[in-house]
């Protein structure tokens, strides 16, 4: 059985009085048994969010960790080892703004994942597909190149450690969700990629889905047989709502 995860990707959103807000807010929900939940602000809150949570079942990570892993002249970066050494247990890897925006490459990306393990950090490693690559019927080819990529350099037991999101571009912050049966498409191709090198692996490993999902969305997606949990943006920065999405996890 593998265990859903949760986690609350809050993006370049925050202000220390409303971080602690939040704080406050995740503080005082009923959060379910069997689900692992995470919370992913700013870098520069996260010392803030890793006290204030101190005690509540939520684990702390990063949205983004440099390619060397120790600290060192990377000016303006943050290492992975740093990132441990402030309560971090994961790091995102590759969401789509970063590759998108910031033009992080999948060569790129691989280093930052291997930071990440070597510090003992789980990295979320986030794959998906822009609309102009889906209406082109190219979605599970972009996948698999970006999923190859990192399996190629690491090895396919570098994912008994790790997790991937799922997150078609298309539908991130856009209010569009893939149905269902298109997230479950891809989550079975993921899984069947990394069969083809383990099965032990594939059976373990956590697909979490992201883009738009909502309390009233997350049962449904959540469950799909390959979707092991969400990487939610928007809905995070709301204790309740969150607090509502895990529960339908
Ligand atoms: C995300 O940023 O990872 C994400 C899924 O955003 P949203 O839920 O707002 O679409």
């Amino acid at each position: 059985m593998r265990r859903p995860l949760v986690a609350g990707n809050w993006k370049m959103h925050g202000t220390r009085a409303s971080v602690a807000e939040l704080i406050k807010g995740l503080r005082q929900l009923a959060l379910p048994v069997g689900v692992e939940i995470a919370v992913m602000p700013p870098s520069l809150y996260l010392h803030q969010v890793v006290m204030g949570l101190e005690g509540k079942a939520i684990a702390v990570g990063a949205q983004n960790c440099a390619v060397e892993p120790m600290q060192g002249a990377l000016t303006g970066e943050i290492a992975a080892s740093q990132l441990a050494d402030a309560g971090c247990s994961m790091v995102l890897i590759g969401h789509s703004e970063r590759r998108q925006v910031l033009g992080e490459t999948d060569a790129m990306l691989t280093r930052k994942f291997a930071a990440a393990q070597s510090c003992g950090l789980m990295p979320v490693l986030c794959v998906g597909e822009t609309l102009e690559q889906r209406e082109a019927g190219l979605t599970l080819e972009v996948v698999a190149r970006q999923l190859g990529s990192v399996i190629e350099q690491m090895g396919v037991g570098a994912f008994s450690r790790a997790v991937v999101a799922y997150e078609p571009v298309w539908a991130i912050g856009t209010g569009l969700t893939a149905s269902p049966e298109q997230a479950q498409e891809v989550h079975a191709a993921i899984r069947a990629q990394l069969r083809a090198e383990s099965a032990e692996v594939a059976r373990g490993v956590r697909i979490l889905y992201g883009g738009s999902v909502k309390a009233a969305n997350a049962v449904e997606l959540f469950g799909m047989a390959d979707i092991d949990g969400g990487l939610i943006g928007g809905a995070s920065l709301n204790a309740e709502e969150f607090g509502a999405i895990c529960r339908a996890a």
